[in-house]
């Protein structure tokens, strides 16, 4: 039997998943003999921290971390949690009840509108964005409504174009700074005006923070909860993946709001049974770890950034370096549809780049690169690029 004509309808109204399309033709120009570049995913390239490795391999053998977890993670790894934001951010955090642990942010994000979001409920979504925001309110049977981030306006939604009427059956709203896809950072003023409507309206705000660690030129951004009112509205989801290359381990966290918390725990805990004590010990190591540790990921990252983004530039791309994240927002010359310039570049110049599209409508007329393979590749992928000569400038 063949039981894909019997795909529930949330399964069969999902957008295509979008890595899945650009990866069947990245076999296509692989089978072909096409030497390929990837920078299309946001999957950072080289190894997890070694002291992290070390006490993952030594916890490993311990009996005791070999039975079920407790669902919200153990204590000490959530004291970790509170000791980082505290001495990162300056945020207090009660271990007891303002820190969750993840199997990975995503878990969490995409759990999050099960607990609160009823047939009927909004949340509201910012476009181009990560999919698992929708991807969640859509499965727990809500209604996205999407927030447009437009490079006219900074890359922030602009919160008063949200009908009243909207707001009034809100009850999430995502934000993610620094932004994925298009590296952008928020304005305090950005984070005080989404404080302020969440408190009029009685929503909760959810802050992706998932790049808050991978930023430029010596400036962190900060974390949402270090405004006021914010932990009254909101929570922030976080994750040790991008900060110390430990995507595979699947460990993140969410902190913030207890009564936001304890709804998402009701969910895990009907769920999963959290995370391996094990990973739970080797992210304490990771986040007791001191920032000097990041430095070389950064100095990484930056020197990527500048070597990739004149060469976009020359090339004919309008480039704005990121201010954080990994990712750059590249925006096409007038007549170039994203996916036709995705297409071409895999094409011709074996480059995957993800089309702005496959983050939302208004990601239209953009590509995505992210900066995850190493300098001499990007060289390479940059005079390819400029060899091609697709984009006019030369
Ligand atoms: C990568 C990513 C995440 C999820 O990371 P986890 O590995 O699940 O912690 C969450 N949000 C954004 C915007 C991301 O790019």
């Amino acid at each position: 039997m063949d039981f894909r004509n019997r795909w529930s309808q949330r399964i069969q109204s999902l957008p295509p998943y979008l890595f899945a399309r650009i990866d069947e033709k990245k076999r296509e120009a692989q089978a072909r003999g096409m030497d390929i570049i990837n920078v299309g995913i946001g999957d950072p390239d080289t190894p997890t921290l070694a002291p992290v490795v070390d006490a993952a391999r030594e916890a490993v053998g311990r009996p005791e971390h070999h039975q079920y977890p407790s669902y919200e993670g153990m204590l000490s790894f959530r004291t970790a949690i509170a000791r980082w934001y505290e001495r990162r951010f300056g945020v207090r955090l009660d271990p007891a009840n303002e820190v969750l642990g993840l199997i990975g942010s995503k878990e969490g994000i995409g759990h999050l509108p099960l607990a609160f979001v009823d047939p009927g409920d909004v949340v509201l979504v910012p476009e181009p964005g990560y999919p698992v925001y929708h991807a969640g309110t859509l499965f727990a049977g809500g209604t996205t409504h999407y927030m447009p981030i437009l490079e006219s306006n900074g890359y922030l939604p602009d919160l008063e174009r949200v009908p009243e009427s909207v707001y009034r059956k809100t009850k999430i709203m995502f934000v993610n700074y620094p932004n994925n896809p298009t590296g952008a950072t928020a304005p305090d003023a950005f984070f005080g005006a989404v404080v302020e409507k969440a408190a009029k309206f009685g929503f909760i705000v959810a802050h992706d923070a998932a790049y808050s660690e991978v930023y430029y030129d010596k400036n962190p951004p900060k974390s949402f909860l270090s405004f006021p009112g914010a932990k009254d509205v909101g929570i922030e989801f976080h994750s040790v993946s991008k900060t110390y290359n430990m995507t595979g381990w699947r460990v993140g966290f969410a902190v913030g709001n207890p009564s936001v918390l304890a709804g998402l725990g009701k969910i895990k805990s009907n769920l999963d049974s959290g995370i391996f004590q094990a990973l739970q010990e080797a992210s304490i190591r990771a986040l007791e770890l001191p920032d000097s540790a990041l430095a070389g990921l950064r100095d990484l990252y930056q020197k990527r950034r500048d070597i990739f983004v004149p060469g976009l530039v020359r090339s004919g791309l309008r480039v704005t370096p990121p201010k954080a994240s990994f990712y750059i927002w590249a925006g096409l010359p007038k007549g170039f549809s994203s996916e036709e310039a995705s297409l071409a570049l895999l094409d011709k110049a074996g480059i995957v780049a993800t089309p702005g599209t496959g983050f939302g409508a208004s990601g239209e007329g953009y590509i995505r690169f992210a900066l995850t393979v190493g300098e001499d590749r990007l060289a390479e992928a940059v005079a390819r690029i400029e060899k091609l000569g697709l984009f006019g400038k030369r």
